[in-house]
């Protein structure tokens, strides 16, 4: 599966210790719940009669699913966007599972540009569960921009 192959070429970029490499681990883990299906979303806990509601706890617009959070939520939309335009690469509206098939696609050749993407694309899906865990136990939705510093010190700190 393309994402293994993804996760096993960011496996090796793994140098850092302690503490940043388990931050990784839980950024790849919460993208290899998603690409599997996996992660609690409103719409599952909604079907199981867990919640009442299925809407996004970050937009409050659209139906929580896997492809709307990542990244099809305007949220996350603004936020990947910025951060692919801080890198000085290019944003289209995709799915997560679309980026991933598409920097496999695009970037055969050029190593470090693919691992820059998947880099931005683990961090960014990470602080959207996160932004939407703290939507739904604590009520609150970050301004996009202190996520956007947060994702951009993940970033410099990998690169
Ligand atoms: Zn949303």
């Amino acid at each position: 599966m393309v994402y293994n192959q993804l996760i096993g070429e960011q496996q090796k970029l793994n140098w850092v210790p302690g503490v940043w490499n388990r931050v990784f681990i839980k950024h790849r883990f919460i993208l290899w719940l998603d690409i599997q299906g996996r992660l609690q979303t409103r719409e599952k806990l909604h079907k199981i009669g867990v919640s009442q509601e299925d809407v996004c706890c970050i937009c409050g617009l659209q139906t929580e699913t896997h492809d709307h959070l990542m990244f099809n939520c305007i949220y996350s939309q603004i936020l990947l966007a910025k951060v692919l335009i801080w890198l000085g690469f290019n944003y289209r509206l995709r799915t997560l599972p679309q980026w991933l098939m598409w920097i496999q696609r695009s970037y055969k050749g050029l190593r470090t540009r693919k691992q820059v993407l998947l880099i931005v694309i683990t961090a960014v899906g990470y602080q959207i569960w996160r932004t939407r865990n703290q939507a739904l136990w604590d009520q609150v939705v970050y301004d996009v921009d202190k996520i956007f510093k947060a994702v951009q010190f993940i970033v410099k700190y990998r690169l």
